[in-house]
């Protein structure tokens, strides 16, 4: 008995299941893990408090970084981010665009720093090529006329909704695999330095599930440290830096353009399909659940990155978001920019414990790595010798994990040319017939989902309205599909918005300004979703409350 919740109050468990690993998070890292080791014929169930990518990987750029951003401050991080890089590009394509980078210094950035560039590159065994100003604003006609060096890079884009739930389907359809949403670990019974089992609560249901596995992996990310002394380990130090990033309404360049400077912010801007996300600030933070970004925080991205793409002054943001990185603390170092990128795995035998590990830090870029260290532990630890084959396996592209590719939903639309599939989201063009492959068969679907679980499995919700329209109209699809019942669908359109909402609070001037008017209009004036509580308490009120009569109102 390890937390003090479990002290006061004893936790009646509902439903036992036993498997041989559970992993704790369903970020890249663990779903990397669940695939790994089902490549290796080890069965595991993966649970994740909210849902896949909920913590920083669905909340980051979606940079697949060649390695050149840590050349000066990291070199180790530099070469296993080509190394990576280049795996995934080879082996998941459907995940990656291969875009392309420029590394850019703009009148006023210290030459000296931009000229030591080339070299470090050189040294990392990443591809440099020093491009004339002209060529550079040919190649990017936005980037700025006060451009002094630029440098071609081989950087790339990933898909981090995909990747996760290709990492699922692919463990799914090895077999053995098995992945519980909305489902977080609140204790662990531990006897004689092995953990027996995790206790774990279903957020929507209420129920307690008790997992008995021979290993337990930590995979929570910026929760990793929580977890790690849920089980009694003190040994995961993690320091908390929140970053912002923002949205805009199209795409500004073909290329990631990343600033040639010492990190800082609003130095990196990456093309993520039809839009751009520019970030990030880094700041500490006391709490992995701080994810709100900030007015002021969505002004000094605005104002930096306009110095290197100055269109960024007055793009239309469709939205803003937050996310918390876990930095592995080493030392005491206090610039948080300059903290270690690379990853951390303790295996937690100095603290006592046989059958727990934890993995945390390093970078999207690198998770497959990542999960590669753990499953090799694991695997050790279970006797399993079959070897990791991530390195080599090519990624199979799932057919219900295709919906979150930008621009997929209209051809995929188009070449079934079928008038009767409507289209259900304007701004994505996604199709009914996207929301039906989700909840018949995306990982994740064996149980009723969210508006929230549908967006995140496809583009909906992601272009200029937000939401404000496509959520309205898929609700109402799966309410005629008899899929939602009762009040359920109009709860999920209620919670969905509000997500949205957060996103775009910090964004509202010009034309997105306008928008909110409109999402606000059709929300609460329309289908009054603000008063859905008050209007189910006050019907409630009316058949069961007894009048003066006796009688039933
Ligand atoms: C602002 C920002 C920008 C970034 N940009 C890039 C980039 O461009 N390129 C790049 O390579 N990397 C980038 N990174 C880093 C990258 O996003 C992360 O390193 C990576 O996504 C971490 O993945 P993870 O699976 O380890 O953790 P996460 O994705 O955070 O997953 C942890 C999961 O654990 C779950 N969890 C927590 N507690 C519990 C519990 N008690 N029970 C069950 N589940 C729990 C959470 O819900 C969460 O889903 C960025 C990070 C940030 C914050």
């Amino acid at each position: 008995m390890n937390s003090p919740e479990r002290a006061c109050q004893p936790l009646s468990v509902s439903r036992t299941v036993e498997t041989e690993v559970l992993i704790i998070g369903g970020g890249a890292t663990g779903t990397g893990i669940m695939r790994d080791l089902a490549l290796r014929s080890i069965q595991s169930h993966l649970i994740d408090k909210q849902d896949l990518c909920a913590g920083a990987s669905g909340g980051n750029h979606g940079l697949l970084h060649s390695g050149a951003r840590y050349v000066f401050s990291d070199p180790h991080s530099a070469i296993e981010c080509r190394e990576e890089a280049d795996l995934l590009k080879r082996l998941a394509p459907q995940c990656v665009e291969e875009t392309g980078g420029l590394f850019v210094a703009v009148a006023g950035d210290d030459e000296k720093y931009a000229a030591k560039f080339p070299e470090l590159c050189k040294a990392a065994g990443i591809t440099c090529k020093e491009l004339t100003v002209d060529e550079a604003l040919q190649l990017e006609p936005h980037l700025s006329g006060d451009t002094i060096k630029a440098f071609e890079v081989p950087d790339a884009t990933v898909d981090p909704f995909r990747l996760a739930l290709e990492n699922v389907n692919h463990a799914h359809e090895l077999g053995g695999s098995v992945y519980h949403s909305h489902t977080g670990v609140v204790d662990f019974e531990i006897e004689n330095g092995t953990i027996k089992a995790a206790i774990c609560k279903n957020y929507h249901s209420g129920e307690l599930l008790k997992i008995v596995a021979k290993q337990y992996v930590n995979a929570g990310g910026a929760w990793a440290m929580n977890i790690a002394k849920m089980a009694g380990c003190n040994d995961v130090s993690l320091l908390y830096s929140k970053g912002t990033l923002l949205v805009t309404n199209d795409r500004l360049t073909k290329r990631v353009i990343n600033r040639l400077r010492p990190p800082a912010d609003g130095d990196i801007l990456v093309p993520g399909g039809t839009v751009s996300v520019l970030g990030t600030t880094s700041l500490r933070t006391d709490t992995p659940e701080n994810s709100r970004p900030t007015i002021d925080e969505v002004n000094k991205n605005v104002a930096e990155g306009s110095a290197m793409i100055p269109a960024l002054s007055n793009a239309r943001y469709i939205r803003a978001f937050a996310r918390v990185r876990p930095l592995v603390q080493e030392g005491d170092d206090n610039n948080d920019r300059s903290v270690t990128r690379s990853f951390s795995l303790k295996n937690h035998e100095d603290q006592n414990l046989s059958n727990f590990c934890t993995i945390t830090g390093g970078k999207l870029t690198t998770f497959r790595l990542m999960a590669e260290k753990t499953a090799d532990l694991v695997a050790q630890r279970l006797g399993n010798t079959n070897p990791c084959l991530t390195r080599v396996t090519p990624m199979p592209a799932g057919t219900s994990c295709k919906w979150t590719e930008p621009g997929a939903s209209p051809k995929y639309w188009y070449e079934a040319n079928n008038p009767d599939d409507m289209i259900l989201c304007e701004c994505e063009m996604v199709p009914q017939s996207a929301i039906d492959q989700i909840v018949q068969c995306a990982p994740g679907a064996e149980k009723e989902m969210t508006l929230e679980a549908i967006a995140l499995r496809s583009r909906a919700g992601k272009g200029p309205c937000q939401g404000s329209f496509c959520g309205i109209r898929i609700g109402s699809y799966l309410y005629d599909r008899g899929y939602y019942t009762d009040q359920t669908g109009l709860n999920h359109m209620r919670d969905f918005f509000s997500e949205r909402f957060k996103g775009m609070r910090t964004v509202i001037w010009g034309q997105q300004a306008a928008q909110m008017e409109l999402a606000e209009a059709l929300h609460c004036g329309l289908l009054g979703l603000d008063c859905l509580d008050e209007d189910v308490n006050a019907a409630a009120d009316n058949t069961i409350a007894p009048t003066s009569t006796g009688k039933t109102k």
